[in-house]
């Protein structure tokens, strides 16, 4: 996919910008805090409907305006599409794409694909689980945007039924309804699980390989899924069979649930885990090691998404060029060089690609450098 053109309006430290993008690598310099990352946030805000730094959008709007707007003009599968997104204070989305407005944006997830690749995934790893949970679900929404309504069902049931677990410890007799939320938790929760298996069965591969390219195969890396259901397996067990698997899980644990007053089987306490010839990364891993892990996880990514929808997303690199070292560095720009277009973030003027356009970023404004 290719960004051909991007307008911001009142959007963080932009107050009105309107630029034309090289379909191949645009190097984006600037001192610190001129709006480098906030350019990056824009585009992955047309993919995804929300700030990659979780900021809240009202926290996107420029200071003392009252909304902000992204116009974009980006090409997928050879087609041309113009896609506005404004969002204004009185919390009110309103998408456009390609001239019609609307109603649901959730659909519209993925329209752009972006990956983007900042300091914060070089942590992955080390980082709390519920950053990978995240990972694996937006991989999964942005590839199959449908699957939005799942977590979405999944998440309110769950707090529901916590409710429920809670006034259940209190002595309330409400078997009843926590078996209705046990069947909603089981239909989304088993959707869930099979939707994440599945996206690692076919990202695994990828990012092995990518792994064993960047380390001239001295160490094996896997990726492994902790949680699901024990001996079921997406393959062997179908939809139905993992939700009366599920609802059986839920009624083993309920008595434990309502001491506790929280669900504590589900896809929300699993976790995403990396094994570096055999040993926990997060635990064993030096910190070079994790951060190969999580370049080959990147792009793994990248090409997970270019099997997926027969081209690679816009990639988005945010100051990770400098926190790699020269050999890994390579090892990325081989990858991307001439086959997807990305945007690199950097406060320094060295000279990463032997081709790129490349602008200069002061204070909400950007130039070209010629
Ligand atoms: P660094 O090199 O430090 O990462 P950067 O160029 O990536 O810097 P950004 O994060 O893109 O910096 O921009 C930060 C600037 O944007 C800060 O000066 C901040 O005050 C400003 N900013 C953030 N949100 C808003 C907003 N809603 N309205 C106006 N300015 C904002
Ligand atoms: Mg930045």
């Amino acid at each position: 996919m290719i960004l051909k053109a991007l307008k911001l309006t009142n959007f963080r430290n932009y107050g009105s910008l309107d630029m034309t993008w090289d379909p191949g690598i645009n190097m984006i310099r600037g001192d610190n805090a001129q709006g480098k990352t906030n350019l990056l946030e824009a585009i992955a805000f047309l993919s995804t409907f929300s700030s990659f730094r979780k900021s809240p959008a009202a926290e996107l709007i420029k200071k003392e305006r009252d909304f902000f707007l992204i116009r974009s003009c980006f090409t997928g599968n050879q087609t041309e599409h113009i896609m506005n997104v404004a969002y204004s204070e009185n919390k009110k989305y309103l998408v456009k794409l390609d001239g019609n407005t609307k109603k649901r944006i959730a659909p519209l997830i993925g329209s752009l694909n972006t990956v983007i690749f900042s300091p914060d995934d070089l942590m992955l790893m080390k980082g709390r689980p519920e950053e990978r949970r995240r990972f694996l679900d937006a991989e999964i929404i942005q590839t199959a945007p449908e699957s939005h309504k799942v977590f979405s069902r999944y998440n309110k049931a769950l707090k529901q039924r916590n409710n429920l677990l809670r006034e259940m410890r209190e002595g309330r007799e409400l078997s009843d309804i926590l078996s209705a939320y046990d069947r909603q938790l089981a239909e989304n929760g088993a959707s869930i699980l099979l939707r994440r298996k599945d996206l690692l069965e076919r990202l695994q591969p990828m990012v092995r390989l990518s792994h064993r390219r960047i380390t001239g195969g001295s160490e094996e890396l896997m990726l492994y899924y902790a949680g699901g259901i024990e001996g079921y397996s997406e393959k062997k067990h179908s939809l139905e069979q993992w939700k009366t698997a599920y609802e059986e899980k839920l009624k083993e644990t309920r008595s434990e649930d309502i001491r506790r007053g929280s669900t504590t089987f589900g896809p929300h306490r699993d976790d995403l885990r990396f094994f570096l010839n055999g040993d926990d990364i997060r635990r064993f891993g030096s910190q070079g090691q994790q951060r190969t892990a999580s370049l080959a996880l990147k792009i793994g990514e990248l090409e997970l998404m270019k099997g997926q929808r027969g081209e690679y997303p816009v990639l988005l690199l945010d100051d990770v060029l400098s926190e790699l070292d020269e050999h890994r560095r390579e090892a990325l720009i081989e990858v991307i060089n001439g086959k997807v277009q990305t945007f690199v973030t950097d406060t320094g003027n060295r000279q990463l690609f032997t081709r790129c356009s490349e602008y200069r970023v002061e204070n909400g404004m950007i130039t070209a450098i010629s």
